[in-house]
Protein backbone atom coordinates (compact mmCIF):
# COMPACT_ATOMS: atom_id res chain seq x y z
CA UNK A 1 0.00 0.00 0.00
CA UNK A 2 1.38 3.25 -0.91
CA UNK A 3 2.00 6.27 1.39
CA UNK A 4 -0.63 8.37 -0.65
CA UNK A 5 -3.11 5.79 0.07
CA UNK A 6 -2.33 5.66 3.77
CA UNK A 7 -2.75 9.53 3.72
CA UNK A 8 -5.99 9.68 1.79
CA UNK A 9 -7.42 7.37 3.91
CA UNK A 10 -6.54 9.06 6.84
CA UNK A 11 -7.75 12.37 5.57
CA UNK A 12 -10.83 10.29 4.92
CA UNK A 13 -11.54 9.39 8.01
CA UNK A 14 -10.68 12.49 9.22
CA UNK A 15 -13.11 14.52 7.83
CA UNK A 16 -16.41 15.28 8.18
CA UNK A 17 -17.40 13.45 11.24
CA UNK A 18 -18.27 14.87 14.75
CA UNK A 19 -16.02 15.08 16.74
CA UNK A 20 -16.25 14.62 20.11
CA UNK A 21 -15.00 17.45 23.01
CA UNK A 22 -11.77 16.30 24.27
CA UNK A 23 -11.24 13.62 21.80
CA UNK A 24 -8.02 13.66 19.96
CA UNK A 25 -8.95 14.38 16.11
CA UNK A 26 -6.86 12.67 13.81
CA UNK A 27 -6.91 14.34 10.71
CA UNK A 28 -4.33 12.57 7.86
CA UNK A 29 -0.57 13.03 9.64
CA UNK A 30 -2.10 15.79 12.07
CA UNK A 31 -3.17 15.67 15.45
CA UNK A 32 -5.60 18.45 16.87
CA UNK A 33 -6.51 18.16 20.84
CA UNK A 34 -9.63 20.48 21.20
CA UNK A 35 -9.15 22.20 24.22
CA UNK A 36 -11.25 23.50 26.64
CA UNK A 37 -11.91 27.51 26.21
CA UNK A 38 -9.10 29.52 27.62
CA UNK A 39 -8.21 32.90 27.40
CA UNK A 40 -5.62 34.68 25.41
CA UNK A 41 -1.92 34.07 26.30
CA UNK A 42 -0.15 38.19 26.66
CA UNK A 43 1.34 37.45 23.26
CA UNK A 44 -2.24 36.94 21.79
CA UNK A 45 -3.73 39.28 23.08
CA UNK A 46 -0.87 41.79 22.23
CA UNK A 47 -1.64 39.91 18.64
CA UNK A 48 -5.24 41.00 18.27
CA UNK A 49 -4.09 44.82 19.58
CA UNK A 50 -1.91 45.35 16.37
CA UNK A 51 -4.56 43.34 14.59
CA UNK A 52 -7.58 45.27 15.31
CA UNK A 53 -5.29 48.75 15.34
CA UNK A 54 -4.50 48.39 11.87
CA UNK A 55 -8.86 49.38 11.83
CA UNK A 56 -8.84 46.95 8.68
CA UNK A 57 -11.28 44.44 10.85
CA UNK A 58 -14.35 45.18 11.90
CA UNK A 59 -15.45 48.47 13.39
CA UNK A 60 -16.16 49.49 17.30
CA UNK A 61 -20.01 49.35 16.46
CA UNK A 62 -19.30 45.56 15.39
CA UNK A 63 -17.47 44.71 18.50
CA UNK A 64 -20.29 44.87 20.79
CA UNK A 65 -21.13 43.03 23.65
CA UNK A 66 -23.19 40.61 21.60
CA UNK A 67 -20.42 38.85 20.04
CA UNK A 68 -17.60 37.14 22.11
CA UNK A 69 -14.44 38.05 21.57
CA UNK A 70 -12.65 36.35 24.46
CA UNK A 71 -10.42 33.56 22.59
CA UNK A 72 -9.86 36.06 20.21
CA UNK A 73 -12.82 35.92 17.99
CA UNK A 74 -13.01 39.22 15.77
CA UNK A 75 -15.63 40.26 13.27
CA UNK A 76 -14.52 40.46 9.87
CA UNK A 77 -15.72 43.45 7.70
CA UNK A 78 -17.70 41.77 4.92
CA UNK A 79 -16.75 44.66 2.60
CA UNK A 80 -13.58 42.92 2.20
CA UNK A 81 -14.91 40.31 0.54
CA UNK A 82 -15.61 42.92 -2.31
CA UNK A 83 -18.12 41.22 -4.83
CA UNK A 84 -17.75 37.81 -3.19
CA UNK A 85 -19.95 39.19 -0.35
CA UNK A 86 -23.32 38.53 -2.74
CA UNK A 87 -22.52 34.89 -2.57
CA UNK A 88 -23.47 34.75 0.88
CA UNK A 89 -26.71 35.60 3.07
CA UNK A 90 -26.96 38.90 4.34
CA UNK A 91 -27.23 38.57 8.10
CA UNK A 92 -23.84 36.12 8.50
CA UNK A 93 -20.94 37.53 10.91
CA UNK A 94 -17.77 35.97 9.81
CA UNK A 95 -15.37 35.45 12.59
CA UNK A 96 -11.58 34.61 12.72
CA UNK A 97 -8.84 34.33 15.84
CA UNK A 98 -5.54 33.65 15.90
CA UNK A 99 -4.08 30.41 15.28
CA UNK A 100 -2.56 28.93 18.48
CA UNK A 101 0.61 27.23 18.85
CA UNK A 102 -0.15 24.14 19.22
CA UNK A 103 -1.60 24.16 15.48
CA UNK A 104 0.98 26.08 14.22
CA UNK A 105 3.46 23.59 15.09
CA UNK A 106 1.13 20.79 13.72
CA UNK A 107 1.31 23.07 10.28
CA UNK A 108 5.01 23.20 9.73
CA UNK A 109 5.47 19.55 10.48
CA UNK A 110 3.00 18.65 7.39
CA UNK A 111 4.01 16.34 4.39
CA UNK A 112 3.41 19.10 1.50
CA UNK A 113 4.00 16.70 -1.35
CA UNK A 114 1.01 14.84 -0.53
CA UNK A 115 -2.12 17.05 -2.20
CA UNK A 116 -4.93 15.45 -0.03
CA UNK A 117 -2.89 15.95 3.34
CA UNK A 118 -2.40 19.86 2.37
CA UNK A 119 -6.00 20.20 1.81
CA UNK A 120 -6.63 18.90 5.02
CA UNK A 121 -3.42 21.43 6.40
CA UNK A 122 -5.71 24.48 5.01
CA UNK A 123 -9.40 22.28 6.15
CA UNK A 124 -7.86 22.35 10.03
CA UNK A 125 -7.05 25.82 9.98
CA UNK A 126 -10.46 26.96 8.56
CA UNK A 127 -12.28 24.32 11.41
CA UNK A 128 -10.35 25.93 14.26
CA UNK A 129 -9.75 29.70 13.21
CA UNK A 130 -12.80 30.69 11.19
CA UNK A 131 -16.69 30.56 12.17
CA UNK A 132 -20.27 32.14 11.07
CA UNK A 133 -22.33 33.60 13.47
CA UNK A 134 -25.90 33.97 12.28
CA UNK A 135 -29.47 35.33 14.10
CA UNK A 136 -30.37 32.00 14.30
CA UNK A 137 -26.77 30.72 15.88
CA UNK A 138 -23.66 29.87 15.12
CA UNK A 139 -22.45 27.95 11.46
CA UNK A 140 -19.55 26.12 10.85
CA UNK A 141 -16.29 27.29 8.96
CA UNK A 142 -17.46 24.66 5.72
CA UNK A 143 -20.49 26.84 4.47
CA UNK A 144 -17.68 28.96 3.18
CA UNK A 145 -17.60 29.22 -0.32
CA UNK A 146 -14.84 27.34 -2.22
CA UNK A 147 -13.02 29.46 -3.19
CA UNK A 148 -12.63 31.85 -0.46
CA UNK A 149 -10.74 29.23 1.26
CA UNK A 150 -7.40 30.51 0.83
CA UNK A 151 -9.10 34.31 1.80
CA UNK A 152 -9.69 33.19 4.86
CA UNK A 153 -6.39 31.27 5.44
CA UNK A 154 -4.75 34.48 4.55
CA UNK A 155 -6.94 36.50 7.05
CA UNK A 156 -6.23 34.08 9.72
CA UNK A 157 -2.21 34.28 8.93
CA UNK A 158 -2.64 38.43 9.15
CA UNK A 159 -4.15 38.11 12.38
CA UNK A 160 -1.93 35.85 14.04
CA UNK A 161 1.23 37.27 13.04
CA UNK A 162 -0.39 41.02 13.11
CA UNK A 163 3.08 42.35 14.87
CA UNK A 164 4.36 41.36 11.83
CA UNK A 165 6.21 37.93 12.92
CA UNK A 166 5.67 36.18 9.54
CA UNK A 167 5.61 38.28 6.11
CA UNK A 168 5.32 36.21 2.84
CA UNK A 169 6.75 37.86 0.33
CA UNK A 170 8.83 37.39 -3.01
CA UNK A 171 10.60 39.08 -6.04
CA UNK A 172 9.33 39.33 -9.13
CA UNK A 173 10.50 41.07 -11.87
CA UNK A 174 7.76 43.96 -13.29
CA UNK A 175 6.38 42.82 -16.78
CA UNK A 176 6.42 46.29 -17.76
CA UNK A 177 10.28 47.59 -16.80
CA UNK A 178 11.85 44.68 -15.50
CA UNK A 179 12.23 46.51 -12.55
CA UNK A 180 12.06 43.98 -9.00
CA UNK A 181 9.09 43.81 -7.11
CA UNK A 182 8.16 42.72 -4.01
CA UNK A 183 4.94 40.79 -3.69
CA UNK A 184 3.07 40.92 -0.39
CA UNK A 185 1.37 37.96 0.16
CA UNK A 186 -1.84 39.36 1.87
CA UNK A 187 -5.64 38.68 1.40
CA UNK A 188 -6.38 42.71 -0.11
CA UNK A 189 -3.79 41.35 -2.82
CA UNK A 190 -5.50 37.86 -3.78
CA UNK A 191 -7.02 38.14 -8.05
CA UNK A 192 -9.83 36.64 -8.16
CA UNK A 193 -11.79 36.14 -11.74
CA UNK A 194 -15.91 37.34 -11.51
CA UNK A 195 -18.72 36.51 -13.74
CA UNK A 196 -19.84 39.32 -15.56
CA UNK A 197 -21.84 42.57 -13.63
CA UNK A 198 -25.03 41.52 -16.54
CA UNK A 199 -25.23 37.80 -16.04
CA UNK A 200 -25.05 37.66 -11.99
CA UNK A 201 -27.53 40.91 -11.86
CA UNK A 202 -29.32 38.39 -14.58
CA UNK A 203 -29.20 35.06 -12.97
CA UNK A 204 -27.72 35.81 -9.40
CA UNK A 205 -30.38 35.14 -6.91
CA UNK A 206 -29.35 36.17 -3.38
CA UNK A 207 -32.19 34.44 -1.48
CA UNK A 208 -32.19 31.27 -2.77
CA UNK A 209 -28.29 31.66 -2.88
CA UNK A 210 -28.72 30.16 -6.33
CA UNK A 211 -28.01 30.73 -10.36
CA UNK A 212 -31.44 30.25 -11.92
CA UNK A 213 -30.93 29.80 -15.85
CA UNK A 214 -33.37 29.20 -18.11
CA UNK A 215 -31.81 27.81 -20.97
CA UNK A 216 -34.87 28.84 -23.12
CA UNK A 217 -33.47 32.20 -23.47
CA UNK A 218 -30.39 30.90 -24.98
CA UNK A 219 -32.04 29.00 -27.47
CA UNK A 220 -31.79 25.76 -25.84
CA UNK A 221 -34.37 23.40 -25.30
CA UNK A 222 -34.56 22.31 -21.55
CA UNK A 223 -36.04 22.88 -18.45
CA UNK A 224 -34.82 26.08 -15.86
CA UNK A 225 -31.79 25.08 -14.25
CA UNK A 226 -30.84 25.80 -10.73
CA UNK A 227 -27.04 25.89 -9.64
CA UNK A 228 -25.95 26.26 -6.58
CA UNK A 229 -22.55 27.80 -4.88
CA UNK A 230 -19.93 25.39 -4.25
CA UNK A 231 -19.04 25.31 -0.61
CA UNK A 232 -16.45 23.43 1.24
CA UNK A 233 -18.71 21.31 3.18
CA UNK A 234 -19.68 19.73 -0.28
CA UNK A 235 -16.12 19.32 -1.79
CA UNK A 236 -15.49 17.19 1.25
CA UNK A 237 -18.60 15.03 0.99
CA UNK A 238 -18.16 14.45 -2.53
CA UNK A 239 -14.38 14.06 -2.39
CA UNK A 240 -15.63 11.09 0.66
CA UNK A 241 -18.47 9.83 -1.58
CA UNK A 242 -16.22 9.90 -4.81
CA UNK A 243 -13.47 7.81 -2.90
CA UNK A 244 -16.00 5.39 -1.74
CA UNK A 245 -16.67 4.97 -5.25
CA UNK A 246 -13.66 4.36 -6.38
CA UNK A 247 -12.96 1.69 -3.60
CA UNK A 248 -15.90 0.18 -5.21
CA UNK A 249 -14.68 0.19 -8.46
CA UNK A 250 -16.75 2.10 -9.95
CA UNK A 251 -16.42 4.52 -13.05
CA UNK A 252 -16.28 8.20 -11.95
CA UNK A 253 -17.31 10.60 -15.13
CA UNK A 254 -15.34 13.73 -14.90
CA UNK A 255 -17.85 16.20 -15.91
CA UNK A 256 -20.13 14.75 -13.69
CA UNK A 257 -18.44 15.48 -11.03
CA UNK A 258 -17.33 18.94 -12.38
CA UNK A 259 -20.95 19.69 -11.86
CA UNK A 260 -21.80 17.93 -8.75
CA UNK A 261 -20.82 20.67 -6.30
CA UNK A 262 -23.26 22.76 -8.47
CA UNK A 263 -26.34 20.63 -8.69
CA UNK A 264 -25.96 19.61 -4.78
CA UNK A 265 -28.16 22.03 -3.02
CA UNK A 266 -26.71 20.87 0.38
CA UNK A 267 -24.35 17.44 1.47
CA UNK A 268 -26.11 15.33 3.97
CA UNK A 269 -23.63 14.28 6.81
CA UNK A 270 -25.58 10.88 7.02
CA UNK A 271 -24.25 8.58 3.75
CA UNK A 272 -27.40 7.20 2.66
CA UNK A 273 -29.08 10.45 2.20
CA UNK A 274 -25.94 11.93 0.58
CA UNK A 275 -26.28 8.67 -1.51
CA UNK A 276 -29.90 10.21 -2.70
CA UNK A 277 -29.16 13.46 -3.43
CA UNK A 278 -26.08 12.34 -5.75
CA UNK A 279 -28.47 9.84 -7.50
CA UNK A 280 -30.88 12.92 -8.05
CA UNK A 281 -28.09 15.06 -9.59
CA UNK A 282 -27.20 12.22 -11.75
CA UNK A 283 -30.57 11.83 -13.02
CA UNK A 284 -30.74 15.26 -13.92
CA UNK A 285 -27.49 15.56 -15.81
CA UNK A 286 -28.48 12.55 -17.37
CA UNK A 287 -30.98 14.40 -18.97
CA UNK A 288 -28.91 16.76 -20.41
CA UNK A 289 -28.39 16.18 -24.45
CA UNK A 290 -25.06 17.29 -26.19
CA UNK A 291 -26.33 20.80 -26.49
CA UNK A 292 -27.54 21.29 -23.23
CA UNK A 293 -24.56 19.93 -21.92
CA UNK A 294 -22.35 21.98 -24.20
CA UNK A 295 -24.32 25.19 -22.73
CA UNK A 296 -23.95 24.00 -19.35
CA UNK A 297 -20.34 24.36 -19.58
CA UNK A 298 -20.43 27.44 -21.05
CA UNK A 299 -22.47 28.47 -17.71
CA UNK A 300 -20.11 26.67 -15.47
CA UNK A 301 -17.77 28.45 -16.44
CA UNK A 302 -19.18 31.96 -16.38
CA UNK A 303 -20.46 31.82 -13.11
CA UNK A 304 -17.22 30.25 -11.66
CA UNK A 305 -14.97 32.54 -8.94
CA UNK A 306 -11.59 31.63 -9.81
CA UNK A 307 -9.29 31.62 -7.03
CA UNK A 308 -6.94 32.29 -9.50
CA UNK A 309 -3.85 31.78 -6.98
CA UNK A 310 -2.99 35.44 -8.21
CA UNK A 311 -1.77 38.57 -7.03
CA UNK A 312 -1.76 41.97 -7.83
CA UNK A 313 1.25 45.07 -6.79
CA UNK A 314 1.75 48.23 -8.18
CA UNK A 315 5.37 48.35 -9.61
CA UNK A 316 7.05 51.49 -7.58
CA UNK A 317 9.64 52.27 -10.95
CA UNK A 318 6.44 52.39 -13.87
CA UNK A 319 3.84 52.97 -11.30
CA UNK A 320 1.73 49.89 -13.55
CA UNK A 321 -0.13 46.94 -11.98
CA UNK A 322 1.35 43.67 -12.00
CA UNK A 323 0.21 40.56 -11.40
CA UNK A 324 2.03 37.34 -10.36
CA UNK A 325 1.44 33.87 -9.47
CA UNK A 326 1.29 33.36 -5.63
CA UNK A 327 3.90 31.49 -4.52
CA UNK A 328 4.96 30.33 -1.15
CA UNK A 329 9.25 30.49 -1.62
CA UNK A 330 9.73 28.21 1.81
CA UNK A 331 6.65 26.05 0.63
CA UNK A 332 3.25 25.94 2.50
CA UNK A 333 4.56 24.87 5.92
CA UNK A 334 6.03 28.29 5.44
CA UNK A 335 2.22 29.84 5.92
CA UNK A 336 1.99 29.33 9.20
CA UNK A 337 6.06 29.14 10.57
CA UNK A 338 6.97 30.99 12.99
CA UNK A 339 10.82 32.35 12.48
CA UNK A 340 12.98 30.75 14.37
CA UNK A 341 15.12 33.48 16.18
CA UNK A 342 17.80 31.29 17.52
CA UNK A 343 21.78 30.74 15.55
CA UNK A 344 21.36 27.74 13.14
CA UNK A 345 22.37 24.41 14.27
CA UNK A 346 23.99 22.16 11.18
CA UNK A 347 23.69 22.60 7.79
CA UNK A 348 20.40 20.07 7.33
ZN1 LIG B 1 7.41 48.41 -13.60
Amino acid sequence: MSNEYDNLEGQIGGIGAETPQDQPEVLGHLQHVNKPKRDLTADEEASKEAFLNRHRFGTDAQLDNTYSITEGWIPIDRSLLKIRDIFYPEDWQFRVRPATVEAIKNWSSIDETNLAVTNNVFNEIMKSCVSIATPVGKLPWNKINSWDRFWFIMTVHDYTFAKGESVLDYEEDCTECGAPIKFNLTPDALVYEFPDDDIIEKHWNREKRAWIIDPAEYDVDAPVQTLYVPTLEKDDAIFQWAYAQSQQGKQLSEPFLRFLPWLLEKAPKDPSLLDKEIKAAKKRFSEWDEEMFSFMEEVRRNITINPSEKLKQVCPNCGEEVIASVRFPNGIKSIFAVPSKHRKFGSK
